[in-house]
């Protein structure tokens, strides 16, 4: 392997997962799939072997249903081997870290990786949450050290996220997004920072259904029915934090709240607080938004979450998202609310991520389409709404409800030249604010 910190583009043949849990067993699957020489380290034996049979049995899966041969089933299996100790990795060209996420843990992971793996092995973290470049804090040539973010289950998840810090490396960078390639993923480029491009422009889809709920726009069922049936959302945002577990994305919630700088339009929701601190964890416990019998059924009258397989067609609505009342007003008539207020929060989180330079215009759409399964993204949905009508309702809600309703900057150009989001952040050399 030629020098990650040189020019010139680095060729990966071999890739090491540390950590053989949910994420790291579905990262080695499909790094045999894509050919690389893949080996899984876990430091307690029964997490390896439960590891490498969960890779094992995948790959039989995949092949009796005929995702792939089993000839290649059996080659894949043949490029996988079992790496008992951190030092079975020291020639891999990338080592991708799936262990718990603890910031401690992580540190003192790399600083042992760099260590035991050659100076040009590039070193990524799977972390969802934590600064790559406080993790990378420790390790010597930081350049060899990148965010290479899978989603779950790694295997279906087509999204991998190669996150840039400040110090890594443009050749590091490069095989990496090449190696998410061939392991069959779609990347994209992030820089590091809270939450990387998908978890972050999540954000409003919870928070402001949560705001909405608390405002008494609707009730839960409608918003999730509004949001499946006129959003074209797979699911509710209801559904999706009752799956989640309530306390989980509370602590998402918290911890974004803190590492933006507690921005106002990221304030955890106190209605969720309340409901965590009362027990309503979602499926899990039996309570949440709705109720579940004890195989974690809904039990929920008409409304629930059993309705989101309701036809769009029965409704009268269209199978794409819209944002025509009359269309809306047909699946409830508090919907022509619902809808664009929800779409504006999303605009407005794409506005910012843009200003920030967190990822390209394109790259935030891929990510929420393969990462959430959202049926636009966020600068389509920005789009749909229209800069003007986005500021507009924003100026409103703001003047109501305070701060977290602040137009973005980015939005409010976009709004007074009436052009799309994308079109402001093309041509950046003209003033962005007013
Ligand atoms: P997990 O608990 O399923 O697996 C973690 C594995 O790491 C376990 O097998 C454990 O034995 C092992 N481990 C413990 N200490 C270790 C150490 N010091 N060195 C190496 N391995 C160690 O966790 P997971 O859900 O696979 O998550 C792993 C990482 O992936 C976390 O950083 C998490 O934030 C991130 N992630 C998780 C998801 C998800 O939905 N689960 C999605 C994206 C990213």
């Amino acid at each position: 392997m030629t020098d990650v910190s040189g020019p010139s583009a680095t060729v990966v043949e071999s890739i090491g997962v540390v950590g053989a849990g949910t994420m790291g067993a579905g990262i080695a699957q499909i790094a045999c799939l894509g050919g690389y020489e893949a080996r899984l380290h876990d430091p307690v034996p029964e997490a390896l072997d439960a590891g490498m049979e969960r890779v094992r049995a995948a790959l039989a899966k995949g092949a009796e249903r005929g995702r792939w041969s089993e000839a290649d089933a059996e080659a894949a299996g043949a490029c996988l081997s079992p790496a008992p100790s951190l030092s079975d990795l020291s020639d891999c060209d990338l080592v991708i870290e799936a262990a718990p996420e603890d910031l401690e843990l992580k540190r003192e992971l790399f600083a042992s990786l760099a260590d035991a793996c050659g100076r040009e092995a590039i070193l990524a973290t799977n972390t969802s949450s934590l600064p790559v470049g406080a993790i990378a804090a420790e390790v010597p040539h930081p350049e060899r050290v990148v965010g290479m973010h899978f989603f779950n289950p790694p295997a279906l998840m087509k999204l991998v996220e190669v996150v840039a810090t400040p110090a890594s490396g443009e050749a590091a960078l490069e095989a990496t997004t090449e190696a998410g390639r061939h392991m069959g993923r779609t990347p994209i480029r992030a820089t590091d920072s809270p939450g990387f491009v998908a978890n972050r422009l999540a954000r409003p889809f919870t928070l402001e259904s949560l705001r909405m709920l608390a405002d008494e726009v609707a009730d839960a069922a409608t918003i999730d029915r509004v949001c499946r049936l006129g959003g074209g959302f797979r699911m509710g945002p209801f559904e999706l934090i009752d799956l989640i577990g309530l306390d989980v994305n509370l602590s998402v919630a918290r911890s974004f709240y803190e590492q933006g700088g507690q921005p106002e339009r990221w304030r955890p929701s106190p209605l969720q607080e309340r409901l965590v601190a009362e027990g309503h964890l979602g499926r899990k416990s039996g309570r949440g938004f709705y109720e579940y019998d004890d195989s974690g059924r809904p039990v929920q009258p008409s409304g629930a979450p059993s309705a989101q397989h309701a036809s769009k067609r029965r409704t009268g609505t269209s199978e794409e998202p819209t944002l025509d009342v009359d269309a809306l007003r047909k699946i409830d008539p508090a919907a022509p609310q619902i809808l664009p207020r929800l779409i504006t929060q999303i605009a407005n989180e794409a506005a910012f991520a843009l200003e920030e330079q967190v990822a390209s215009p394109d790259d935030i759409d891929t990510a929420m389409r393969l990462g959430f399964n959202w049926p636009l993204g966020p600068l389509e949905f920005a789009d749909l709404i229209g800069a003007p009508s986005a500021v507009e309702t924003l100026e409103r809600l703001m003047r109501e409800q305070g701060p977290a309703y602040a137009p973005a900057p980015l939005l409010r150009t976009a709004a007074d030249r009436c052009v799309g989001l994308r079109n402001v952040f093309d041509s950046p050399e003209e003033p962005r604010t007013r």
